[in-house]
């Protein structure tokens, strides 16, 4: 027997629990992990609380994010002793998850741990920031290339996605500048590498289709006005990396800064993101995140404390990343 966190339903809605599972109760996929670390993202904190309902099929394992070792393998790619980390496709919402001792895998779903990283510190990572490294490549894919861009936003800066992005653009020599409700988390986001502050609220209220030309690139996490501000802050021929939904999944914005300044807006996505992707994403952390400022933004706790976070992490009141230890 082994815990783990399952959503069932409960009088037409999604509810979690800890129950206690066996082997046989898992899926009947190819490769048996055994689960040493998940973590806690937003969505995991929407599934597990039960304000949003990110499970589509009943019952569910949650948890997006989970690193381990194979332990049995039907797949030639992958054999018992294999590190692996693995991040969206579909987990917690159309397949087990990795709120779990054990779980059986689909072979695609598996990314090799980069030899660089504890398991531990690959969940301090998770799909947050996996995706912040999405982020930030993309915006250096667009051309938003030191040392010739200027300031780079990051807005839901003490989040998990906005603090890896935080570390990843001050690795790269970005000039970086955090958007932040927190005014207490200023010094932690400044040892981070952040340089520049904007109170969060001022971004909030609705704003001019073209504003003060302010940042070379953005990091959102936020969206709706606070992603319409940021584009129309943005400098003639620079982009915005849109991943998050923190203060809303409108966008009530203008055509105005695209087609008058050529700015891009980048929706970057982590669950269906393709291996190769994913693979640059690991590497790209590997060399440019630094391990001290990884431990500084990273909670550790274990599993029984995951409903109290998850209620915490949709009420905006954890910091940085939080790692869940499952052995
Ligand atoms: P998180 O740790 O909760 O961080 C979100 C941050 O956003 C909070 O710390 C807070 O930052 C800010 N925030 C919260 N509520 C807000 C509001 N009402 N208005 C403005 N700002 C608000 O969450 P996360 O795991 O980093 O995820 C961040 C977002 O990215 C979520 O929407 C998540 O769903 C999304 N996401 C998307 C992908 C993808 O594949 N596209 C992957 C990962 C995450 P401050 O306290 O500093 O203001």
């Amino acid at each position: 027997h082994f815990t783990a966190m399952v959503i069932r339903d409960h009088e037409g809605k999604p509810k979690a629990g800890f129950e206690e599972l066996t082997l046989a109760d898992l899926p009947d996929n190819d490769v048996l992990v055994e689960i040493s670390h998940s973590s806690l993202n937003y969505k995991d904190g929407l599934a597990v609380s039960g304000k949003g309902r990110i499970a589509r099929r009943l019952p569910m394992v949650a948890g997006i994010d989970l690193a381990g070792t194979v332990v049995e393998s039907r797949a030639p790619d992958w054999g018992p002793g294999d590190r692996v980390v693995v991040n969206g496709w579909g987990l917690s919402e159309t397949e087990w998850g990795g709120y779990s001792r054990f779980q059986r895998l689909k072979p695609g779903q598996l990314t090799r741990l980069p030899a660089g990283f504890t398991a531990e510190e690959a969940m301090a990572i998770g799909t947050a920031g996996y995706t912040a490294a999405l982020c930030v490549l993309a915006l250096e894919d667009w051309g938003v290339i030191r040392p010739r861009a200027g300031e780079v936003l990051v807005t839901g800066a003490a989040g998990g996605v906005g603090t890896v992005a935080i570390a990843l653009l001050a690795a790269r020599g970005y000039a970086v500048t955090a958007a932040t409700g927190r005014p207490e988390q200023h010094d932690f986001l400044a040892g981070l590498g952040a340089t520049g502050f904007v109170d969060r609220a001022d971004l909030a209220t609705p704003g001019k289709m073209l504003q003060a030309e302010r940042w070379s690139g953005a990091v959102d996490t936020v969206g709706s006005t606070t992603l319409a501000n940021v584009l129309a802050q943005t400098v003639y021929g620079g982009a915005v990396a849109a991943c998050g939904l923190a203060g809303g999944a409108d966008l009530p914005a203008s055509v105005m800064p695209h087609i008058l300044r050529g700015v891009a807006l980048l929706g970057v996505d982590s669950v269906m993101a393709p291996q190769e992707k994913r693979r640059r994403a690991w590497d790209f952390l590997d060399a440019h995140l630094d391990r001290a400022k990884l431990a500084s933004l990273t909670t550790t706790a274990p599993f029984s404390d995951l409903p109290e976070l998850a209620r915490r992490i949709v009420a905006g009141e954890t910091r940085g990343r939080t790692v869940i230890v499952l052995k």
